[in-house]
């Protein structure tokens, strides 16, 4: 049976707090794997892994900001070996590029590219060490592959994450580690449900394909895909799921 293998599985899934992480952490714990919520404030963490916990599924929770190494290997000091990593923490940051100020620029670096990077690390080290493999899901975005105005520090990050996804994948091959990414288009979720009321947002809509927002159930397939054996041939990959924006007419 597909993702069967998940059962018992350990996961950990960052930025967890809310949106797409919340999702990801949900539905890995309804096929049985344990799940480790992490992010930097622990409040809304232990709201979710408490509602897992009830439903019968195991739910853990650390703090971590994914910017400082120091904090990652403090969060993981427990030991515990992951077989699944959900590299999921990220933020947005918009400005016309003539006036973005480095500040920003680094702050958005850090989280989305550094940050997966370092948590990355850690968990294969872990992996590694602990003698079995893994694997590793990437949350990037669709622009890490086109641009938009506006975003060239977010499409920057994501585009790294792309690339971070294929050198890590050819590095860790060989450690039985498989790492992937998946590349969400415009996925409704809290934050951006306001803007896509606008007249702007409403725009955008219209240049998506299937002419609507994906919902975060829609990236459960491909979550599944490559987090389980169901994938286990894929490895370096990057897997879209848009409703067709990337092949939008230029
Ligand atoms: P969100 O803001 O709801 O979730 C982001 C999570 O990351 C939050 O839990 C936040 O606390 C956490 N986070 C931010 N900085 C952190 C840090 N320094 N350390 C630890 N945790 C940190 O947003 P979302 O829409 O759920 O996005 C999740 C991921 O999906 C992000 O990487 C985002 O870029 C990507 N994505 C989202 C969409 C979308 O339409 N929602 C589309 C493409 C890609």
């Amino acid at each position: 049976m597909l993702f069967e293998d998940l059962k018992g599985k350990k996961a950990l899934i960052t930025g967890a707090s809310g949106g797409l992480g919340l999702r990801f952490a949900d539905l890995l714990s309804t096929y049985g794997v344990a799940v480790t919520l992490a992010a930097r404030r622990s409040e809304a963490l232990e709201a979710a892994s408490s509602r897992i916990r009830a439903r019968g599924g195991s739910a853990y929770v650390i703090q971590m900001d994914v910017t400082d190494s120091n904090s990652v290997a403090a969060a993981l000091s427990g030991g515990t070996s992951f077989d699944i990593l959900i590299n999921n923490a990220g933020i947005s940051g918009s400005g016309r590029a003539l006036d973005l100020d480095e500040a920003e620029w680094d702050r958005v670096l850090d989280t989305n590219l550094k940050g997966g990077f370092v948590v990355a690390q850690a968990v294969a080290r872990g992996m590694k060490a602990a003698g079995h493999g893994g694997s590793i899901v990437n949350i990037a975005s669709i622009l890490g592959h086109r641009v938009a105005g506006n975003l060239s520090a977010y499409a920057t990050s994501k585009a790294g994450v792309v690339q971070l996804t294929k050198a890590l994948s050819l590095e860790w091959a060989r450690e039985g580690i498989r790492v992937n990414v998946l590349c969400p288009g415009y996925i409704e979720t809290d934050i951006n449900r306001e803007f896509f009321l606008s007249e702007a947002g409403l725009q955008l809509i219209k240049r998506i394909p299937q002419r609507r927002l994906g919902k975060p159930e829609e990236l459960d397939g491909a979550l599944l895909l490559l987090a389980s054996a169901a994938g286990s041939y894929i490895t370096g990959s990057s897997i879209e799921v848009d409703g067709g924006h990337l092949v939008s007419s230029l």
